[in-house]
């Protein structure tokens, strides 16, 4: 609305970040102060905090350095372990602040790589250590692009959508000697592709349900102090959700790895194709479109305001039984399927989401959190 709304909305759709301090009511698409939270910086050091707390639970991040900063800090930690294991030939990717798509990105064998007195200089950025044993598929390093849906911060909520993308490295992957330093087409992943792999698919998805959840609640204190001064409690005002990108590397043990989390996932359903050399078209992407329209239709769905009033009147007929619904989405192509069990406050919906409440059984088991419950991470 470019000139202004005539009447409140029941859903206000952001482009990049929750900007408008004129909605009273309503549900807006966007956290104040996400987009800050999950800069490369930042994340680090709300990871950090709570990887000092609680270092097994946090162990999905590698280990990094706010650059200049802690330029000293990581010279000394990394020389205090080559003194204790001189085999340790460790390798760091610096990564500058703010950047996104492999901007500016390098990896680095030793703190006093030239480069690095140059990125010192010049910008902000944070090095870590370089997860060398990826799991391959066809020889090809890959990562994984999840949609989550933080549905609410108090109480929380987040929902994982079950199909996500994969970007693939073009070059087969080698673990990282000098040489093959820099060649960025073997080290970073930028190509999408849908993934069918064929692993231990509970284990995993359980594994990252729990790095989803235990990134999120990272981030919780401060966004509710942004929250709290944008949509101050009392006053009218909306209420958020918003979807993040969250990217995953895989090690060759399946264990998964917290690269980044993206405020503003592209939701782009086409991509460019060079149909002669120099000359580019948009063509609809069906890979893109199958999985971000599923993301959107059903964070419309759940974001639906009519949807509480309608469960309410629906429960009190059921009267509180757990019931099971298959449902055909609209294409009728593939049946999806939502459940709930009332008594519990689980609900699983569409095809496309993955309900992930710390202390419910979903469909996996959530590893250690209600071990974090214990110890109190919960009352954050
Ligand atoms: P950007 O925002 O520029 O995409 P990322 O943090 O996602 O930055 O890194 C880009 C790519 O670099 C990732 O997709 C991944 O393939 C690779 N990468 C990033 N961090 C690591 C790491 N610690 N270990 C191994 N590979 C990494």
């Amino acid at each position: 609305f470019p000139f202004g709304r005539r009447s409140p909305c029941d859903i206000y759709w952001h482009g990049v970040s929750f900007h408008d301090n004129n909605i009273f009511s309503g549900q807006v698409n966007k956290f104040p102060g996400m987009t800050e939270m999950v800069r490369k910086i930042t994340l680090s050091r709300a990871v950090r905090i709570m990887q000092n707390l609680f270092p097994e639970e946090y162990n999905f991040y590698p280990r990094s350095w706010i650059l200049p900063d802690e330029f000293q800090l990581f010279t000394a930690q990394v020389q205090m372990v080559k003194d204790g294991d001189p085999s340790w030939k460790p390798t760091f990717i610096v990564k500058p602040d703010g950047g996104c798509q492999g901007d500016g990105i390098y990896l680095i064998k030793d703190p006093s790589d030239i480069r690095l007195a140059g990125t010192l200089q010049r910008r902000p950025a944070v090095v870590q250590e370089y997860i060398c044993k990826p799991l391959l598929i066809d020889k090809l390093k890959f990562d994984i692009r999840l949609y989550v849906l933080l549905k609410s911060l108090d109480p929380l909520e987040i929902y994982i959508a079950k199909d996500g993308l994969s970007r693939f490295c073009t070059e087969p992957y080698q673990e990282p000697t000098p040489k093959n330093l820099h060649h960025i087409f073997m080290h970073l992943t930028n190509y999408s592709l849908n993934i069918h792999s064929g692993v231990d698919i509970k284990k995993v998805w359980s594994d990252i349900i729990s790095l989803v959840i235990k990134t999120v609640i990272a981030l919780t204190p401060e966004l509710k102090v942004f929250y709290q001064s944008d949509i101050p409690a009392g006053r009218p005002g909306p209420t958020c959700f918003q979807i993040l990108g969250f990217d995953i590397l895989l090690m060759k043990n399946l264990k998964p790895i917290l690269l980044e989390v993206n405020a503003n996932p592209s939701m782009r359903i086409e991509h460019e194709q060079e149909l002669s050399p120099g000359v580019f078209e948009n063509v609809p992407s069906l890979v893109d479109e199958e999985v971000k329209v599923a993301v959107i239709r059903d964070t419309l769905r759940l974001m639906d305001p009519l949807r509480k009033k309608r469960e309410n009147q629906e429960s009190l007929s059921l009267g509180l039984n757990i019931q099971e619904y298959n449902l055909v989405d609209e294409a009728g192509k593939e049946p999806s399927q939502m459940c709930r069990d009332l008594g519990q406050g689980l609900l699983l919906m569409g095809s496309s989401w993955r309900e992930c409440q710390p202390g419910t059984e979903a469909e996996a088991p959530l590893g250690g959190v209600d071990h974090l419950h214990e110890n109190g991470v919960g009352s954050h």
